[in-house]
């Protein structure tokens, strides 16, 4: 059996090696720690959690509680390890972090079939190969990714609008239309009077921002300006950017309104919506009672909130097949944030699925894509068919799953309901 190359022991990394070992095949595993560590990590260790120690919801009426039941079932090494070392935490998944990667590091590392070698990587080696570098791949192979990437290139700033779920949008208060009628009714659209935007103006303008770490400050506003930024540069500033009403009439009145907020369909579903222009960095909480003063928003869930920062991540869609295999070399697999999933299970997830299919390739046997019923596959299958101008990085959630069947009103049964299913394709797959 060929040796499969796995360059970076993040998340992603140390689950797609555990993968390829426990296939019994041997895998030559670079990490550029100690010898060179990236600005958020602080120890040597595998899977170091760069923030919080939380891996988020472990039950199964939350999507990132399905994915981590599916990883599981497949000896995850990474949500073993989160079992063994995990801290009380409600209905969540945390853990001490120390002992989990130390935990990691022993498993990986100790496998007879790993060899460690801790070096950066600069050039894309030849071979099949898994890059799993992170959201703060040094900079040398950053610049070889991009340039292997042409011009679909590898972003360096995530500048994310929040998405909303589309069962909890007010469909009487919105309108669907698109500025001056142009191509067909694309975007709903919340209107605003002026008393409205006012009142939103100065919630916005006063609402409390995220801190930021040290590097990020430099070069954080180049590209995108958060709105409250722009909110702050003056008050009609919004209304001559991403509020401006114009060609967006009432079609009940014909008339304009003062101000306009557009929501954009995400994905072919239609269960998500995402905040045109609305890239931000208030804090969750604050985004969540200051965008809920929008009319039609009012009981607004928020699948992902907007998020500011540094990560490296490739515009999946135009680049990557299902299987986590590069379009251009079948040989080459991207793993973990890189590829637009966003979180750490997320990352550990297809770190899961690149290692399974490249063990695959090296043995010659034919590669998996998860059903899109599943967790796994649903990841898969966001990042590969998004559409690739607006793709933004996506936590695990059920917006992504297929739809059921049959409307379930009650939300808690809809999950539990739309877990069984993931659970029973994942039994149902030939592995
Ligand atoms: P990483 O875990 O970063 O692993 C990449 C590995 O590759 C690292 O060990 C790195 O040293 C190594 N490497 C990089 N370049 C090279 C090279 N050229 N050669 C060899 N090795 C290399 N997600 C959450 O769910 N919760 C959070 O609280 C959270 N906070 C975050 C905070 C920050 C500051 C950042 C940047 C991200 C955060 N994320 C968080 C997002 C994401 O889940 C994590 O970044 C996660 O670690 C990604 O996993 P990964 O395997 O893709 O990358």
């Amino acid at each position: 059996v060929k040796t499969v190359n796995v360059i970076g022991a993040g998340l992603a990394g140390s689950e797609a090696a555990w993968q390829l070992a426990q296939a019994g095949v041997p895998v030559d595993l670079y990490e550029m720690r100690p010898v060179q560590s990236t600005p958020a990590h602080q120890t040597d260790k595998f899977a170091e959690l760069v923030c919080s120690n939380s891996l988020r919801g472990n039950s199964l009426t939350n999507a990132v509680g399905v994915l981590k039941e599916e990883m599981r079932r497949l000896n995850s090494v990474i949500i073993h390890s989160a079992d063994e070392t995990a801290v009380p935490a409600g209905g969540a998944l945390a853990v001490d972090r120390e002992g989990f990667s130390a935990l990691i590091t022993e498993k990986v590392k100790g496998h007879p079939l790993v060899t460690v070698h801790n070096e950066e990587i600069t050039k894309l080696p030849e071979g099949i190969t898994i890059v799993a570098t992170g959201p703060l791949t040094s900079e040398a192979l950053a610049e070889e990714i991009a340039s292997f990437n042409g011009s679909h290139g590898f972003y360096f700033y995530d500048a994310a609008a929040p998405i909303i779920d589309g069962t909890t949008i007010d469909r009487e208060k919105v309108y669907l239309k698109s500025r001056y009628d142009k191509g067909e009714a694309a975007y709903l659209n919340c209107a605003m009077n002026e008393e409205e935007f006012m009142a939103f103006y100065e919630a916005l303008i006063s609402a409390e921002v995220a801190e930021l770490k040290t590097f990020e400050k430099e070069k954080f506003f180049e590209g995108c300006m958060p709105i409250e930024v722009m909110a702050k540069r003056g008050i009609k500033t919004m209304l001559f950017g991403p509020m401006k009403p114009v060609g967006l009439e009432d079609p009940k009145t014909g008339k304009r309104p003062y101000a306009v907020i557009q929501l954009r369909q995400d994905n072919a579903a239609a269960s998500m919506y995402n905040m045109v222009g609305f890239q931000t960095h208030l804090k969750w909480g604050e985004q969540k009672r200051v965008f809920r003063l929008i009319p039609g928003l009012e009981n607004a869930e928020f699948l992902r909130y907007g998020v500011m920062h540094r990560n490296s991540f490739m515009n999946s869609p135009e680049l990557l097949r299902p299987t986590y295999q590069s379009r251009n070399r079948e040989d080459l697999f991207f793993a973990g944030q890189m590829t637009g999933v966003e979180g750490y299970v997320e990352s550990a997830g297809s770190g899961l699925v690149a290692g399974m299919n490249a063990a695959l390739l090296a043995k010659g046997e034919p590669l998996l894509e998860f059903p899109q019923e599943t967790a796994l596959g649903a990841m898969a299958y966001y990042i590969t068919h998004a559409e690739g101008k607006h793709f933004q990085p996506m936590n695990a959630n059920f917006g992504l799953f297929p739809s059921l069947p049959e409307r379930i009103r009650d939300k808690k049964l809809r999950y539990e309901t739309l877990a069984q299913r993931a659970l029973d394709a994942l039994s149902q797959m030939e592995l």
